[in-house]
């Protein structure tokens, strides 16, 4: 593999993570993600395109707004550093075709829905679906796919009511749902349980913390899930040998 390509690669997905902050900011409020061109969310100046390449400009600026010095957010540099990191990965892993472009697309717009979900806990119904579309699409098997992403949604509907009958209240949102539907495509369903596995481990800490600290119950588990899905895909091989071990 080229190292020029795979710098390529993230350089790329940077550029589409800084598309993203401006969906993940305006999506959710109804705005158009074309007009009017980027400006300060406090002073509403628009930008110049110096202020505005991705990561360089945030730490050009120091992180502030180069008109009125308000505070930029760190989202918008991570999530470009995310998705950069994300499009890198596809590519070092899986090459570079149409499979790839689709893994990529499923992860990306898990990103964005994780995001959200943390901001707004209010994901719209394409945000829902698009990753699991793309990831239905994301290997040669596409029937396989298909047939293991409706398995695993119908699993979690399955295990979200009885959970839900027990403590009366519903225990996930189709957000979620649909979460584990998009891992059966990617992953198939051994790999799937152990995703959902590291994700309920990875949302149990914040989960406390939220429930004594914030007095809040409701967190967010898209972004636990998507993250134990991310893993687990990269770490497949390691995974399938923990899987062989247990159940040799
Ligand atoms: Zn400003």
């Amino acid at each position: 593999m080229e190292v020029y390509n795979l710098i390529l690669a993230i350089t790329f997905g940077i550029i589409i993570g800084s598309f993203l902050n401006v969906v993940i900011l305006r999506v959710p409020k109804h705005e158009s993600i074309v007009f009017p061109a980027s400006h300060c969310p406090t002073c509403k100046t628009p930008l110049k395109w110096w202020h505005n390449i991705p990561i360089i400009s945030y730490i050009f600026l120091k992180g502030k707004c180069a008109f009125c010095g308000k505070k930029i957010s760190i989202q918008y540099p991570l999530i470009e550093l995310a998705s950069g990191f994300i499009v890198g990965i596809v590519y070092y892993k899986n090459g570079f075709d149409i499979y790839s472009l689709m893994l990529m697309a499923s992860f990306l717009s898990l990103l964005v829905s994780s995001i959200v979900d943390l901001r707004y806990k209010a994901i719209t119904y394409i945000m829902n679906i698009l990753p699991i579309t793309f990831a239905i699409f994301s290997s040669s098997n596409i029937l396989e796919n298909f047939t293991n992403a409706l398995l695993l949604t119908g699993g979690a509907v399955f295990i979200r009511d009885y959970v839900s009958a027990f403590i009366n209240k519903e225990a996930m949102g189709d957000g979620d749902i649909l979460v584990f539907g998009t891992m059966g495509a990617i992953l198939g369903i051994k790999l799937s349980l152990m995703a959902i596995f590291l994700g309920a481990i990875l949302a149990l800490f914040p989960s406390i913390y939220n429930r004594i600290a914030k007095k809040d119950l409701e967190l967010p588990f898209i972004p636990f899930l998507s993250l134990g899905l991310f893993i687990v895909w990269i770490f497949e091989n390691q995974f399938l040998d923990i899987w062989n071990k247990l159940y040799a």
